[in-house]
């Protein structure tokens, strides 16, 4: 829309969409006012939206992926709940077991976690396992203890979200739904998370390209919600030092994209307590707008992904270093 279009303009034009059988989504920005239209290409739209008072251009949006792209929204989103806060030069941090194993586990880990500055506090309750023998999660049991450390610290709570008909138990308690990479393209789970209207941390599936990845958003995005953050997890290769292959270059590439939050998770993108740091700071210079990390209080007898967790300390340290990053690329 031009600069000065009023309201009734644009709510003239966002009629007209509607009445072509396509999807509206008005979306307002500092500088102005963009009507997404979403939907197959219909005969004589072009011409007949154009002619409308307002109107300044209408635009093809080349990506396949509509909600969210950069083409649509120019800004970048920042998503806030709670005392986290990630996107728009806001860096988000949240730390927690891989795993929610007990109250002492988990109020431990949470206070360790708000302790060094960190704003989330992770944890799976609902565990997708490889091996079927594999320790499955506490479930809603799970859930309530994060409900309960959130109670004591104020950290807003991510947890994992494997099954559409576990999506309103998981929003009883989560102020974030995590779907996982193997989840990634169970698309009535992305429109269930969709519906929710919660903040969901979408993991980019271990063998998904980047518009696969997107276009998994998009699904999300166009059930209404836009509070999606992305989070590279790490990929599956042919290298065998890391548990993953973590492509930084999807920080940069993902900000020209798409205007979605980009979290980064050191810890399954390498597998291995030793690099977590080293890959978190480099995240956090590389512009990342939040991490997701593993740490745990006993990291040799975690239930899961202990080989990758980090102690308190060494939580404490990544932290620290992560925030003077942060400090010195705003100076
Ligand atoms: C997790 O966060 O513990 C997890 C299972 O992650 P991913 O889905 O990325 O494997
Ligand atoms: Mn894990």
């Amino acid at each position: 829309m031009e600069q000065n279009a009023t309201e009734d303009q644009i709510q003239a034009v966002a009629a007209k969409v509607e009445s072509f059988g396509l999807k509206s989504t008005i979306i307002n920005g500092t500088e102005r006012t963009v009507i997404a239209a979403i939907g197959e290409k219909r005969g004589s739209f072009k011409e007949s939206i154009e002619s409308f008072p307002g109107v300044s251009a209408l635009t093809p949006i080349s990506a396949p992926y509509k909600m969210a792209s950069r083409e649509v929204r120019t800004e970048p989103s920042t998503i806030q709940v709670g005392s986290f806060t990630a996107g728009g030069g806001h860096v988000g941090y949240v730390g927690g077991p891989c795993s929610v194993e007990s109250e002492e586990q988990l109020i431990s880990s949470a206070r360790a976690v708000k302790a060094a500055g960190g704003t989330g506090l992770r944890g799976g309750a609902f565990k997708p396992r490889t091996s079927p023998y594999s320790f499955q999660g506490m479930k809603e049991e799970g859930l309530k203890l994060l409900a309960q450390a959130r109670e004591e610290t104020g950290l807003a709570v991510f947890t994992e979200v494997m099954a559409t008909e576990d999506v309103d138990l998981v929003c009883r308690y989560a102020d974030v739904l995590q779907v996982g990479a193997r989840n990634m393209q169970n698309y009535r789970l992305l429109e269930a998370v969709g519906k929710s209207g919660k903040p969901v941390l979408l993991k980019r599936g271990a063998s998904a390209t980047m518009d696969e990845f997107l276009l998994a958003a998009e699904y999300i995005l166009n059930e209404g919600n836009d509070q999606v953050m992305l989070c590279e997890r790490g990929i599956r290769t042919f290298e065998s030092h890391t548990r993953f292959t973590l492509p930084l270059a999807s920080i940069p590439y993902l900000h020209r994209r798409t205007h979605l939050p980009v979290i980064i998770d050191p810890s399954h993108g390498t597998g291995h307590t030793y690099m977590v740091h080293d890959l978190a700071v480099a995240a956090v210079a590389a512009g990342a707008d939040g991490l997701i990390i593993e740490m745990h209080p006993d990291p040799p007898n975690a239930q899961s992904d202990g080989y990758q967790s980090q102690t308190f300390e060494q939580f404490a340290e990544t932290m620290t270093r992560c925030q003077k990053v942060q400090r010195a690329l705003a100076e």
